[in-house]
């Protein structure tokens, strides 16, 4: 979840503070979620400036990470059960970089994401899908998927397949052998993937990741966390009975919960 300002809206103004927290710690027990994890964008953060090339990245680029981090660090010391983390964009080539520029803080948990490949956008401007067709643009999400998970970098893939995000896919078959070939990857790194219910919000109005890829995932024993991808305190816990029964009928019965990211099993319904 992203620390906005309390607005009825999707997305609400960045507020790093600690008053901030508050809402979305109700919200969450409304819900019925008894822990939640902030994970900000990474390229707000002046501190990460080096690793980004595009102009979407950059123009975020001007925020202290200190007063993100006091924020949720002096919410945990309150007692309100919540988590530091980060969503970081994957940097390929660039991961040792990254890997520094992290280390400082006490996360726990990261998600590893992908919204852009080499300047191009898979779910924002120059699209991706329109710049070099939908096979290509969906082999290369999956590649770069992959890349992220043995990175070592992250602790849970993010919306694992967002370059489904405007609902157009390549044939099925296609679709299938891409989820296989991620989920192998995904495997042998021991990196979790994130089932969230953003992507219903989206114009593919579905959950991440597709049921299928899901299935492939728990078949080779790829742990999974979930999110709202909340933007806004009314959005905690969105959806939640949704990705319950997904992950249930992809076999799950445990989701994994981070501290110093160190993971641990619970009971889906505990
Ligand atoms: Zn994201």
């Amino acid at each position: 979840m992203h620390l906005r300002g309390d607005e009825e809206g999707e997305e609400g103004p960045l507020d790093h503070r600690v008053e901030a927290v508050e809402p979305y710690v109700d919200s969450a027990r409304a819900a019925g979620v008894d822990e939640i994890c902030f994970t900000e964008h990474v390229y707000y953060f002046r501190q990460t400036r080096p690793l980004w090339e595009v102009p979407y990245q950059i123009e975020r680029c001007v925020y202290d990470i200190e007063p993100y981090v006091d924020a949720v660090l002096e919410a945990k010391r309150r007692g309100l059960p919540v988590k530091l983390g980060l969503e970081v964009d994957y940097a390929r080539g660039r991961e040792e970089e990254s890997r520094v520029l992290l280390e400082p803080y006490p996360w726990d948990y990261l998600l590893g994401s992908i919204h852009f490949i080499e300047g191009l956008g898979v779910d924002g401007e120059p699209r991706l899908i329109d710049t070099v067709g939908v096979d290509a643009a969906w082999q290369r999400y999956f590649d770069e998927l992959a890349a992220a998970a043995g990175s070592g970098l992250f602790d849970s893939l993010s919306h694992p397949d967002l370059v489904k995000v405007y609902g157009r896919r390549p044939d099925r078959e296609l679709e299938k052998e891409l989820h296989e070939q991620a989920a192998v990857a995904i495997a042998a790194s021991g990196v979790a993937v994130e089932v969230s219910t953003a992507g219903l919000r989206k114009p593919v109005g579905e959950l991440y990741p597709d049921p299928h890829f899901l299935e492939v995932c728990r078949q080779r024993g790829v742990p999974v966390t979930v999110a709202s991808d909340a933007h806004g305190p009314s959005l905690v816990g969105r959806d939640f009975d949704l990705a319950r029964a997904l992950l249930r009928s992809a076999g799950y019965d445990t989701i994994t919960l981070f501290e110093r990211r160190q993971a641990r099993q619970v009971p889906l319904d505990g």
